[in-house]
């Protein structure tokens, strides 16, 4: 079984449309994926159609990925399974889905007042109807030759975190984050808890303390993570209790990692889906494998 449970689709910053999605993932040969979009479950409904139109077992496992922040440091946390009507997440998510076009817009500004010609209209189409996001601004910076690729936008000079033109948005708390998709029916994971080169990182005694709180998992596989990171968050888990997982956090063509890049063990699959009471996963047509 292969299972890859952080992706991201044109409902945020990925750039295959949840439907392409679907149908890039059955062709990879995966079992089970994700698809774990900032702050939205906008792509969910396109991406379940997708799903019955196919003729092989792939699954669905429906969440997203939520943008939380600890003692001023960002942090990812990915949810699943849980209720996406659900009104009290529902809000949290839309709040910070909302403050992200006044945010671009704030960066656009800074980077207009370092002689960057970008302008809300170029980002805007390029997000199209996704959360619109960093990486988006990222990719107009390429159009307009200022960095090479996208991820040479994440510095000091553009939009790395405190960077001159980057601006924060509203994040939510984590343990609220675990306490309200708790409610919903869901499980959290603390995405890539160690990759240091986006920015300061969530210290263990932090990550403890969210175990504690209800925590289920950290993800440990991930192109962010070298060895030695992966070795000391695996010893971390194994003190306080946490599900292991892994992932490509799969963006399409906005970054280099492919789909199953790294996967997650059948075995935390299966315990991810039996604490899971908001929503289940959706078996494609061609029979269920998972
Ligand atoms: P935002 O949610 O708008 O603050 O943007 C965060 C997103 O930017 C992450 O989800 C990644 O997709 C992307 N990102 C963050 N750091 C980097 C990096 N160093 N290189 C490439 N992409 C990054
Ligand atoms: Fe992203
Ligand atoms: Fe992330
Ligand atoms: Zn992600």
């Amino acid at each position: 079984m292969r299972i890859d449970l952080h992706t991201h689709s044109t409902a945020s910053d990925g750039t295959d449309s949840p439907a392409e999605l679907v149908r890039n993932a059955a062709a990879a040969g995966l079992d089970v994926v994700a698809l774990t979009d900032h702050d939205t479950t906008r792509g969910h409904a396109e991406a379940i159609a997708a799903l019955r139109e196919l003729s092989t077992g792939l699954t669905l496992v429906t969440g997203a990925e939520l943008s939380c922040r600890i003692d001023g440091v960002s942090m990812h946390m990915l949810a699943y399974l849980f209720d996406p009507a659900e009104p009290e997440l529902l809000a949290e998510r839309e709040l910070v889905r909302d403050d992200r076009v006044p945010r671009a817009k704030a960066m656009i500004a800074k980077l207009n007042g370092l002689g960057v010609p970008v302008t809300w209209e170029q980002v805007a189409r390029i997000a199209g109807d996704g959360s619109v996001g960093r990486p988006h601004i990222a990719t107009a910076l390429v159009e307009l030759g200022v960095v090479p690729t996208v991820s040479d936008a994440f510095t000091a000079d553009w939009l790395a975190d405190g960077a001159r033109a980057h601006v924060g948005k509203h994040e939510t708390d984590p343990f609220e984050a675990i306490r309200l998709v708790k409610a919903a029916g869901g499980v959290t994971v603390f995405a890539h808890p160690g990759a240091a080169k986006r920015g300061h990182t969530v210290p263990e005694s932090s990550i403890a303390e969210l175990a504690a709180a209800g925590l289920d998992g950290i993800e440990i596989d991930h192109m962010d993570h070298d060895a030695a990171t992966r070795d000391r968050l695996r010893g971390l888990a194994a003190d306080v209790g946490l599900l292991t997982t892994g992932s490509s956090d799969y963006h399409g063509s906005r970054k280099t990692c492919v789909l199953g890049e790294y996967t997650t063990d059948p075995e935390v699959y299966g315990e991810i889906t039996r604490r899971a009471t908001g929503a289940f996963p959706v078996p494609g047509a061609g029979g269920h494998r998972a």
